[in-house]
């Protein structure tokens, strides 16, 4: 029996792209080993020396992908992207794993998408009247088309012309013969940043992956903004659209890096307050604050800065067991969870426990760790988590469980105090959280919270796109 571990929304993917390196197959590599957390199932670099494209793409992780010296070595070229990548089960395929490669009367295109076309099926269908023939299941593949069908004459207007019709979430690094290109969508979902290192430019999801490579960040992709890195340097252009721009607030809750910078902000600052925020509105009498390691670490931290109350490490991961497992006792209860999580007992006998999570979605894994800490000796457990109650599903580019398997869509939070068997259960408001993130410059998307869509998504494509196997970037 193969078990996966993952109770929670998953990020879907991470883009890099390095231009003007002799090295940039390397530096790709080490930014997408940064960037694993974003996409777990498939990764691939794709190079270009001189207009001659060269790549390697697999299933699997980073490590495992790129794992002898000649994978690289083969990688030779001064510009390249890269991408991880994670899909749903079921349509995991290799044909899907990215960076794509076509070749054009333009010559050779790559690109790397992180994100999901909310309109990608109206767009398939029409390339497929006019003629066009896919080789993936992935709404990516239609940029890609577009650009090659577009009758523009310069290379960034026809990039402009393609991503002015779609709709969606897109972080894009795209490689042509002897330009790198990123795309940023107009509400700019999903993050993207500029770096440089010793005359190299880099794209990167987040700025971790510039940190691996000690180069500089230079500045975020702006949302609508598309750059292009070539022998002039570096230069912005605009989508036609103008509009807030709305990123999603859930990558300050869980899906970044608490050492990278989105939405100019460090994340571990904006995480830190959530934790502070959630203080202020529920606080609880309680000797020890613990954190589900290790994406809850920082609001932790934050809870107990505001508290006083102590912070210790209650439950210790294991980080080596990857994201599936061969299930070898399976009448062993709460196996999911052990093999996973331990209790440090020292810490929990007889103690008062406030555990923070970050986010619930189904609620099985945090349910199973109330259990584990009750068997562990703690006297009471105060559970305290730093979003709101996840009620809807998420269509720009994040991996969610149905609305139905959505503890709280389904159950009032009573309800799912009770499920957990906590002593107490408090989320975070929705304006604590929009209060913890900065606002001056930005706009989020709080859709899977309230339900507020920034561009409403057709359910006849969404279903569509399930009946048909078409992934999502
Ligand atoms: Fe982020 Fe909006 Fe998706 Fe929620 S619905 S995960 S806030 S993009």
């Amino acid at each position: 029996m193969i078990t996966t571990f993952e109770d929670k929304p998953r990020d879907k993917c991470a883009v890099m792209g390095v231009y003007n390196h002799p090295r940039a197959a390397n530096f790709v590599y080490l930014g997408l080993y940064s960037l694993q957390h974003r996409g777990q199932e498939s990764s691939g670099i794709v190079t270009n020396d001189n207009g001659t494209f060269y790549k390697h793409i697999d299933m699997g992780l980073v490590a495992d992908v790129f794992s002898e010296t000649s994978d690289m070595e083969r990688l030779i070229g001064n510009i390249a992207i890269g991408h991880n990548r994670y899909s749903t089960t079921g349509m995991v395929k290799k044909i899907n794993a990215q960076p794509l490669v076509v070749s054009s009367k333009y010559g050779p295109m790559a690109i790397s998408h992180n994100g999901n076309f909310v309109n990608s099926q109206v767009l398939h269908n029409k390339l497929e009247d006019e003629g066009a023939i896919f080789q993936t299941t992935t709404d990516t593949e239609i940029v890609l088309h577009l650009i090659a069908r577009s009758k523009k004459e310069k290379m960034i207007d026809k990039v402009i012309d393609s991503m002015d019709r779609i709709q969606g979430a897109f972080s894009l690094a795209i490689m042509t013969r002897k330009k790198l290109i990123g795309v940023r969508d107009p509400r700019g979902f999903r993050p993207l940043c500029i770096g440089e290192k010793d005359g190299a430019y880099i794209l990167a999801s987040e700025s971790c992956a510039l940190d691996i490579l000690d180069a500089e960040y230079i500045r975020e992709v702006e949302p609508g903004e598309v750059v292009i890195f070539d022998k002039n340097g570096i230069s912005s252009y605009r989508l036609t659209e103008k509009i807030k721009n709305s990123s999603c607030i859930f990558e300050y809750i869980y899906f970044s890096r608490p050492d990278s910078r989105i939405f100019g902000e460090k994340v571990d600052k904006a995480r830190r307050k959530l934790g502070k925020m959630l203080a202020l509105e529920n606080p609880v009498d309680a000797d020890r604050i613990i954190s589900v390691p290790d994406s809850s670490n920082t609001a932790a931290l934050g809870y107990a800065q505001e508290t006083g109350i102590r912070f210790e490490i209650g439950l210790i991961r294991n980080h080596y067991i990857g994201r599936t497992f061969i299930h070898p006792v399976q009448t062993m209860r709460d196996f999911n969870v052990r093999i996973k999580f331990n209790p440090v007992k020292g810490v929990l006998k007889n103690k008062r426990i406030v555990v923070v999570e970050d986010s619930i979605a189904r609620g099985t894994t945090l349910r199973y760790l109330v259990r584990m800490l009750r068997n562990a000796g703690a006297k009471e457990i105060h559970v305290r988590v730093s979003s709101p109650p996840i009620l809807y599903p998420c269509y720009y580019g994040m991996d969610f469980p149905t609305k139905e398997e959505l503890i709280a869509s389904q159950m009032s939070i009573e309800e799912i105090r009770e499920f957990l068997q906590a002593d107490t259960l408090h989320y975070l408001s929705l304006e604590g959280l929009l209060n913890s993130v900065p606002r001056e410059n930005c706009g989020y998307c709080t859709a899977c919270f309230s339900g507020e869509y920034p561009i409403v998504p057709d359910h006849k494509v969404i279903k569509h796109q399930l009946e048909n196997g078409i992934v999502t970037d």
